[in-house]
């Protein structure tokens, strides 16, 4: 294994190397990928050195996601001490489902959990899991609110539709899990937006209501704090309002900008946020751990419990269910999401954390202050959002993209809101400076004026 850890620190630096060199990896098309790199598996075994020579060839042709030119998704970056904390994690390898196997890792998670629950400003009756992904969470949640809504669905399945409501601007997680839960696809509503994205909670009471009076059973909302697209924050003090009117659980899918609660000065956006039943927040993306750290948390303990608990007794042999955390999850084995976000916190305080926060709309804010003062751009996102989406001399966002992906020099994507394309920068990275957010526009102009003008029609 020593030889490994020290095989692994050399790769690391063949790593760090090209992220500076070849921030954006010359990208190999599906069809040349099998001849391009040596990926077969064979009845005989390499020799280390040749497994060495492979493995930096995958390095370098590796999207990465760490380079200062990777504005293409709701992560980027990395941070020392979280991805510390996540190689120790798989040095360890617990399994967080019992105290028993897991120890301290245990305490850990709580830890973690027990200061998401006060931040979002729950209840002494709250408590939460780490989940595979944001996604997941958003299932937990949905599970939670279906069995809330009646209690012998677990055991007798459902028995009449039931009906829930997210906006049209939300994450596409939420018809997959009514999906994958037996509620249905067609039992979502999608709810109407403002130009900003916003969910409009009379559009949403509005639905409710048709659906009470159809005779349904409308069970669950889903709020959004930082939308995939725009990154808009739905008013959760407005939506909550009618939740409670017709005694609704209220979820926050706060995968993107859920972090917002680390911040003073952009805790705002989630205003209202204690009066939901749910809130999730996926650490990967705002607070720069590794892939993947998402926290589901809730102020009904007994729902988690009531939801997630099954007995078991050839796993559960010592303690109380308060740390044998495979009573809440959705996984048996787990693997541990949690030490990667606590290395970090213990290394930066909640302090660091709002500043990893800020840093990224200070940012974003530079992005919009550079295309307002440039007639060649157009905006279409909004302030206090890191999610940046414009448009440059009416180019194509989709193949203003793919160009500057397949010539490497650029990660960056593109997303439609009302109909318009746009390109969407996302500005999540808070090791990035004020001259990276400026390069990123000039690498694209002077893209453009050397390949790209000449193809556009205008
Ligand atoms: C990213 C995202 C998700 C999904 O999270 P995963 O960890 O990718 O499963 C859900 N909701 C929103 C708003 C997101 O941005």
């Amino acid at each position: 294994m020593q030889n490994d850890i020290a095989l692994f620190s050399e790769l690391c630096d063949e790593l760090f190397k090209e992220e500076t060199n070849q921030p954006v990896a010359n990208p190999i098309s599906t069809s040349d990928l099998y001849q391009k790199l040596d990926l077969s598996l064979n009845g005989n075994g390499l020799i280390d050195e040749d497994l060495k020579n492979i493995l930096k060839d995958i390095i370098k042709s590796t999207p990465k996601t760490a380079s200062k030119s990777f504005f293409n998704q709701l992560f980027g970056g990395r941070i020392g001490k979280a991805t510390l904390g996540d190689l120790l994690a798989v040095m360890f390898n617990n399994s967080m489902y019992t105290y028993k196997v897991a120890g301290p890792q245990v305490g850990i998670e709580k830890q973690v959990l027990k200061n998401i629950c006060k931040l979002a400003g729950y209840s002494k009756n709250s408590d939460g899991t780490l989940a595979p992904g944001g996604s997941m969470s958003n299932m937990m949640a949905l599970i939670m609110a279906r069995d809330a809504k009646n209690k012998s669905i677990r055991a007798e399945g459902l028995s009449k539709p039931m009906t829930l409501y997210t906006s049209a601007a939300s994450h596409y997680s939420i018809s997959k899990n009514a999906a994958l839960t037996g509620i249905g696809k067609n039992q979502v509503r999608l709810v109407n937006t403002n130009n900003k994205g916003e969910m409009l909670a009379e559009h949403l009471e509005q639905l409710i209501k048709d659906d009470i009076s159809k005779g349904l059973e409308p069970f669950f909302v889903n709020a959004t704090a930082g939308t995939t697209v725009l990154g808009a924050f739905d008013d959760i003090d407005a939506i909550s309002q009618v939740c409670k009117t017709y005694n609704l659980w209220l979820h926050v899918d706060g995968a993107y900008c859920g972090g917002v609660i680390f911040s003073n000065k952009y805790k705002h956006l989630v205003k209202g946020l204690e009066n939901s039943d749910s809130f999730s927040v996926n650490a990967h993306k705002m607070l720069g751990t590794p892939l993947s750290c998402s926290i589901i948390v809730t102020q009904h303990k007994d729902q988690l419990h009531h939801s997630f608990s099954n007995e078991a007794d050839y796993l559960y042999q010592t303690d109380g269910d308060d740390f044998n955390l495979g009573k809440t999850s959705l996984q048996c084995g787990r693997r541990n999401d949690a030490l990667k976000l606590w290395t970090l916190w213990k290394s930066v305080g909640t302090k660091g954390l709002e500043k990893i926060v800020d840093k990224q709309f200070e940012m974003a804010q530079i992005a919009r202050d550079y295309i307002n003062n440039n007639d060649d751009y157009t905006l279409y996102s909004f302030d206090n959002s890191i999610s940046v989406c414009f448009n440059y001399k009416g180019i194509s966002a989709n193949e203003l993209c793919t160009a500057l992906y397949e010539n490497s020099e650029l990660m960056v994507g593109f997303g439609t809101f009302s109909n318009t394309e746009f390109v969407r920068m996302v500005t999540i990275n808070s090791l990035l400076e004020k001259e990276d957010i400026i390069n990123f526009f000039k690498t694209l102009e002077t893209f453009v004026g050397a390949h790209l003008l000449k193809n556009v029609t205008t």
